[in-house]
C-alpha cells in the first residue's frame, strides 16, 4: 500500500493563516504548511476531500483520475468540500465515481451532483463493511467503518456522526485512518479487534493515521487528541493488539497548538509516532506473516537535554517526560541538611512535577535504570550533580596528582557503566545534564577538571541517545545527528 498525504494538518492548517503565536512563526520561517488532513492509497482510494486536497494532488504532481472510491470521514468542512464533485463531473470518459460516508455528509455532496452525472452515495454507519470494487482489475479494498469518538454532545450532527476507516488494501496491508476523534470506548477497541468475516484474529494495522490536534493544549474538550490524551489512545490500541511495534503510526490533523516540528518530533518519538510532510508518500507493506503482535510498547527513546543555568532544560525535560503514562524521576540531590536555600530550589522543583511521578533520590543511577520497565520514562535530573558526587567521593579535588588521575580514571569508568546501563534499560531515559564549557577556562585545577569531565560525558551521553536538545534562554535547539563520532577534542586524548 502506498499512502499519498494530500494534507497533515488540522481544520485551519498548521500555521493557521491568521496566527503569530511562535508555533506558527516557527513553521512559516521554515517555509512548512499543512493543509487539510486526506490520505491517497494507491492512486485509486481518496479518504477525506477538504479544500485544500485537490490542489495538493496537483502540486505533489499527481492526478486523481484513477480515484473512484471517496470515503468520506465526517461533513465537516476540512474533511468534505464537496465541490470537487462538480469539477470531476466537467472531465470526460472517467469511471463511476463512488462516495461512502455518514448521512449528513453525503446530503452535503448531494447537493453537488448533477443529475445523470456519474457519482454515487452511499450512506454509512459504524461497523459497515463494504467491498471497494475497482474498474477492470479484479483487486478490491475491504472498508470497515468504525464510530469515532468526535461529537461532544453538542448537538454538532456532523461530528455525531463521524467515522474512522479501517482499510485492508489488496496486497494485505492494514490502515487505520483515525482523525478526528478523541479516546474510543472499551467497545469499539474491542470491535475493532475482533475479526471481520473469518474466524482468525485481524493481523495488527500496519499504518495508523492518528488525529493529534491539540498538542499541549489539554484543556480544549474537543473530540480530539492532543500530547496528553495521544498516549492513551495508542497504548488502548496496543493492548487490544491492534497496533505492533512494526506499526507505522503517524500523526495527522496537527494544528499550531503543537511545537514546532523539530520539538514536536522527539515527543512524538517516545511514544512510537512520526510525523510527515505534507504531499509525503508512506510506504505501508503488509506484514502478513506476521503472527498476532505481543502486547508491544514503543521503541524506549534516549533524549539528552543540555542546559546552563536557568537556561529551563529541567522544565523542558519534564515536558517530554510528561506524555509518559509513567514517570520515574531521579533526582540526583544529596540532602543538604543546613542549606535553607537549596531546600527551597528543591521543594520547588518537586511541587512542580505531577504528584503520580515515582521519585527517587539516588546517585546510583545504573541501579535506578535496572528497576525501570518497558513503557515507562525514566528522567534522570541531572548529570552535573552526579558528576560531582561521584568526584566528592574519589577525593578529586586533593592537590595529589595521583589521586586526582586515579579519580578521573573511576568517574569515566562510571560514566561508562551508566551509558551501558541507559542502552539495556527497556524503558524511555530523558537525561539533563548541565553544559558549563562555555564560560572561560575556569582558575582553578578543580573547576578545569569537573568542567572538562562533564563535557566529556556529554558527548559520550550524546553518543548514546537518538536525540539531544540543547536549551538556551528557554528554547530548545535541537542537536543533529550526523552519524559521525565526535571529534577527538570533546573525548579523552
Ligand atoms: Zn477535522
Ligand atoms: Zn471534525
Amino acid at each position: 500500500m502506498h499512502v499519498t498525504m494530500l494534507g497533515t494538518g488540522a481544520a485551519d492548517g498548521w500555521p493557521n493563516p491568521f496566527c503569530a503565536c511562535a508555533s506558527c512563526s516557527a513553521e512559516r520561517q521554515a517555509g512548512r504548511s499543512r493543509a487539510s488532513t486526506s490520505a491517497l492509497i494507491d492512486g485509486r482510494v481518496l479518504i477525506d476531500c477538504g479544500p485544500t486536497v485537490p490542489h495538493a494532488a496537483t502540486r505533489a504532481g499527481i492526478d486523481l483520475a484513477a480515484v473512484c472510491h471517496v470515503l468520506v470521514t465526517h461533513g465537516h468542512p476540512d474533511h468534505l468540500a464537496p465541490a470537487f464533485l462538480l469539477w470531476r463531473q466537467w472531465v470526460d470518459g472517467l469511471a463511476d465515481l463512488h462516495v461512502w460516508g455518514p448521512p449528513a455528509a453525503m446530503a452535503l455532496c448531494q447537493e453537488w451532483v448533477a443529475p445523470g452525472a456519474p457519482v454515487t452515495l452511499h450512506e454509512l454507519s459504524g461497523w459497515d463493511v463494504l467491498t471497494l470494487e475497482l474498474p477492470s482489475t479484479d483487486d478490491t479494498y475491504r472498508v470497515r467503518a468504525i464510530p469515532a469518538a468526535h461529537g461532544h454532545g453538542n448537538g454538532d450532527a456532523l461530528a455525531e456522526e463521524a467515522l474512522l476507516y479501517d482499510l485492508r488494501a489488496p496486497d494485505g496491508a492494514r490502515l487505520l485512518y483515525a482523525t478526528d476523534t478523541g479516546c474510543l470506548p472499551a467497545q469499539t477497541l474491542d470491535a475493532i479487534d475482533s475479526s471481520i468475516g473469518n474466524s482468525s484474529p485481524e493481523p495488527a494495522f500496519d499504518l495508523v493515521l492518528v488525529d493529534a490536534t491539540f498538542g499541549l493544549k489539554a484543556d480544549h474538550g474537543t473530540g480530539h487528541l492532543d500530547l496528553a490524551t495521544l498516549p492513551a489512545f495508542l497504548d488502548d490500541l496496543r493492548q487490544a493488539g491492534s497496533i505492533a511495534p512494526t506499526t507505522d503510526v503517524v500523526a495527522v490533523h496537527l494544528g499550531h497548538h503543537n511545537p514546532p516540528r523539530e520539538e514536536l518530533a522527539p515527543i512524538l518519538a517516545g511514544m512510537g509516532v512520526r510525523a510527515v510532510d505534507d504531499l509525503a508518500v508512506i510506504d505501508a507493506p503488509a506484514q502478513s506473516a506476521h503472527s498476532r503482535p505481543a502486547r508491544g510498547q514503543p521503541a524506549p527513546a534516549r533524549h539528552l537535554v543540555l542546559g546552563g543555568a536557568r537556561s529551563g532544560k529541567s522544565t523542558y525535560a519534564e515536558r517530554l517526560a510528561a506524555v509518559s503514562a509513567s514517570v520515574r524521576y531521579v533526582a540526583t540531590a544529596a540532602p543538604r541538611p543546613d542549606d535553607a536555600e537549596w531546600a527551597e530550589r528543591v521543594r520547588q522543583h518537586r511541587d512542580r512535577r505531577p504528584a503520580h511521578w515515582h521519585t527517587v533520590e539516588t546517585f546510583d543511577l545504573p541501579a535506578a535504570l535496572a528497576g525501570a520497565a518497558a513503557g515507562e520514562t525514566v528522567l534522570i535530573d541531572c548529570i552535573g550533580m552526579w558528576l560531582t558526587a561521584h568526584l566528592d567521593a574519589r577525593d578529586a579535588w586533593s592537590d595529589d596528582p595521583d589521586t586526582v588521575r586515579r579519580a578521573r580514571e573511576q568517574v569515566l569508568d562510571c560514566a561508562d557503566e551508566l551509558i551501558e546501563a541507559i542502552a539495556d534499560c527497556p524503558a524511555s531515559v530523558i537525561i539533563v545534564s548541565n553544559e558549563v564549557g562555555m564560560d572561560v577556562v575556569p582558575a582553578t585545577a578543580s573547576g578545569r577538571l569537573f568542567r572538562d569531565l562533564l563535557g566529556i560525558v556529554n558527548a559520550r551521553l550524546a553518543r548514546a541517545c537518538e536525540h539531544a536538545t540543547m536549551m538556551i534562554a528557554g528554547r530548545p535547539l535541537p542537536l543533529p545527528r550526523d552519524g559521525h563520532r565526535p571529534p577527538a577534542g570533546c573525548d579523552l586524548p
